[in-house]
């Protein structure tokens, strides 16, 4: 099985047959009492997020792309930040898997805790997720204070920023003395912030010239050093807004052309 192929391992790299599911990417059904959400693996993180923002729900927690298959981002661990919160496996209740032999068994977190443990996580050794049952949680904003600080002062204060914020990561520019402090908390005041600034940011600066270092880096190594100097002296303004979860929680994509019909960069690229 392959989702979108964003992992950074060789995992589903092969010469054999793969099979993907982009096209396996429809909500099933949405229970808004219950706030639970069932969905066709194949369906791509920012897809969810878009279609549950329409009812007013959200994932609770999700890391710093959006654009991971469901079931690729479960099958990998894949996590978020937060020492109050857990893998997004964890928002599962229940999938199934159809096994090599064609069975297909559902997995349901409560009837058999331990097989749902031993399975979640399963870089699809196990055969294909196919269907997946999430529990989801009002829709909400995160105040977003994202700053640079020396990186001595960060590290001496880590476990004062990891207890006392809701989700919190930083980013190293080595060998800079600085570092890119992310701060969210929670919050059910409205969303502030300049859209222009944020636009200009998410779908200028950082696709086309981030993009453009990341590039000039790969080809001359020697002036990776440069680079981070200049990514830092970039991010020095800091950031203060309020915004949609799912927005702030995600970087912008690397890789805007997949957004636009779902189909994973392998599919495009042909890159297996
Ligand atoms: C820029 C970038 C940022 C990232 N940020 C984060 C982050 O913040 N936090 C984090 O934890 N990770 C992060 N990752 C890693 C990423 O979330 C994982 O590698 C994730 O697995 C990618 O999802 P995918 O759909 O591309 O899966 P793939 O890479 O395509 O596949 C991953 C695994 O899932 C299996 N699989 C896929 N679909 C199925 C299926 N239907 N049934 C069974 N098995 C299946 C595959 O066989 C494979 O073993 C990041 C990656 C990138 C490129």
């Amino acid at each position: 099985m392959v989702g979108t192929g964003h992992s950074w391992s060789d995992v589903c790299h092969s010469k054999e047959a793969l099979i993907n599911l982009d096209l396996y990417n429809k909500i099933i059904h949405i229970d808004q009492e219950r706030k639970t959400v069932k969905i066709q693996a194949g369906i791509k993180l920012w897809q969810i997020n878009e279609q549950l923002d329409k009812v007013g729900l959200a994932l609770s927690n999700l890391g710093s792309i959006d654009q991971q298959s469901i079931a690729g981002a479960i099958s990998t661990g894949t996590h978020g930040t937060g020492i109050n919160f857990q893998i997004l496996a964890a928002q599962i209740i229940e999938f199934s898997l159809i096994k090599a032999n064609g069975e297909k068994i559902i997995i349901n977190k409560n009837n058999d805790e331990n097989l749902f443990n031993a399975c979640v996580v399963n870089l699809g050794a196990l055969g294909t997720i196919s269907e997946i049952t999430l529990q989801v949680t009002d829709a909400f904003n995160l105040h977003d204070q994202t700053e640079t600080i020396d990186f001595d002062s960060v590290i001496e204060n880590i476990d004062y920023y990891i207890n006392n914020n809701d989700h919190f990561k930083l980013w190293w520019l080595a060998p800079t003395k600085k570092v890119v402090v992310y701060r969210y908390q929670r919050t059910n005041n409205p969303r502030r912030g300049s859209k222009i600034k944020q636009y200009i940011r998410d779908r200028f600066t950082s696709v086309y010239i981030y993009r453009l270092l990341v590039l000039m880096g790969k080809m001359f190594p020697f002036i990776a050093k440069t680079i981070n100097s200049i990514l830092i002296w970039d991010l020095r303004q800091p950031v203060d807004r309020i915004e949609k979860s799912y927005k702030v929680y995600n970087v912008p994509p690397p890789l805007s052309t997949a957004k636009q019909n779902g189909l994973s960069t392998y599919n495009k690229q042909k890159k297996f």
